[in-house]
């Protein structure tokens, strides 16, 4: 049995400092505060220990994304965002013609059977052109049943999150098909109102994605997306947390209101996560990374508007932290209420016995330095 010990330990009940976490094969055997029980530990001394970021959406990383390309392509994105404390990974796909979206879906579902991805995001097509984002305005078009299940069997039952605007016409009936075959409905790239956005949730939407982006912002006596998603404590909030999509002090609002068991940190991560600044793909849409800021390349409607991020969720987490929220609130938001929406919070997603053994291990500064998936070591400390 491997025993790490010597680090704060990051758990459900707070900050063991230190603490020690022993390890039985793939899963957590036992979790203590205090020094190593027994010798020949891993010494962690100095350092944190977190639980294993779980990244709800993401495009790619490294030079590759899901949206585009061959399966190896994509298992590389997937690996990029492992290798840096991303131990679960959901594959993002945007708006793209049908029979694409269809393609790309039937694909993922195979690395989604081999437990590289955790299952798909559908970020599209049923969004709304007036809150667009960088996405293809050309491909989307309005809830369709039809569709719909085309794309679920594509999937083959891999479909877990999908984003949708709801107040386009046939949203409602689409909300409660998805509910019933049990894929998580966000709210997202809308135009809706607080009161369109709160019968959403009563048809059973439960997800905001990348609350404040992509979305009517909150006015006090039009509150929009962003305050009914916020008000209903039904709803579990992602954020893009990552000093660029949104000011700190949106950051702490949404941390305040929603709390720690609602937020969802997210990295948005496309492709040029991870790589030099230039040009890059985001589904159609060209990008151009300047100082890290990826901004859409042509759109006459929106010139210059910020595309998908290239951070890593462990990029966001550090800067949620040096923002200033605590770290036991960090790390609900970056794993255990993530690996909740998902369905697998018996799984992954916090250090507690039985759970499995996948975990982060970051500097002082929070900065990833190791990083283990079901017992193993991708990055040795
Ligand atoms: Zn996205």
């Amino acid at each position: 049995m491997l025993l790490l010990a010597g680090g704060r330990v990051v758990t459900p009940g707070g900050v063991l400092s230190p603490g020690w976490i022993r390890l039985a094969g793939p899963v957590i055997d036992a979790v203590g505060p205090g020094d190593a029980p027994e010798p020949s530990a891993v010494d962690l001394r100095g350092q944190w220990v977190l639980p294993g970021f779980v990244d709800l959406h993401v495009h790619g990383g490294g030079g590759a994304s899901f949206t585009a390309g061959t399966a190896d392509d994509a298992r590389k994105a997937a690996a990029f965002h492992r290798a840096r404390g991303s131990t679960t990974v959901l594959a993002s796909l945007v708006t793209a013609p049908l029979a694409e979206l269809e393609a790309r879906a039937a694909l993922l579902a195979d690395l989604a059977d081999d437990g590289v991805v955790a299952g798909l995001h559908l970020e599209g097509p049923f969004l709304s052109p007036a809150r667009r984002g960088a996405q293809d305005r050309r491909h989307m078009i309005a809830p369709d049943m039809a569709a719909f299940e085309r794309l679920q069997a594509a999937a083959r039952g891999h479909l877990r999150i999908i984003t949708l605007a709801p107040e386009l016409p046939g949203a409602t009936r689409l909300i409660e098909a998805a509910r019933r075959a049990g894929v998580t409905v966000a709210v997202g790239h809308t135009d809706a109102t607080a009161e369109v956005t709160l019968a959403a949730i009563d048809a059973g939407a439960t997800h905001a994605t990348h609350l404040f982006n992509g979305m009517r912002p909150l006015h006090h006596r039009e509150p929009g997306a962003v305050g009914a998603l916020l008000d209903r404590a039904d709803v579990t909030c992602e954020v893009i947390a990552d000093g660029v999509h949104l000011h700190d002090i949106a950051i702490h609002l949404a941390a305040r209101a929603a709390g720690p068991g609602r937020l969802v940190l997210v990295s948005d991560a496309m492709a040029a996560a991870g790589m030099p600044d230039g040009r890059y793909q985001l589904g159609s849409k060209r990008v151009t990374v300047t100082g890290g800021v990826a901004r859409l390349q042509e759109d006459p409607g929106q010139p210059g508007a910020i595309a998908g991020s290239t951070a890593t969720l462990a990029d966001v987490v550090r800067h949620a932290i040096l923002a200033g929220l605590p770290v036991p609130d960090v790390a609900a938001a970056a794993s255990t209420t993530p690996a909740r929406v998902l369905g697998l919070g018996d799984r992954t997603g916090a250090l507690r016995p039985s759970l499995a053994a996948d975990l982060v291990v970051c500097d002082d500064d929070f900065r990833p330095r190791a990083v283990m998936r079901q017992g193993e070591w991708l990055v040795a400390p």
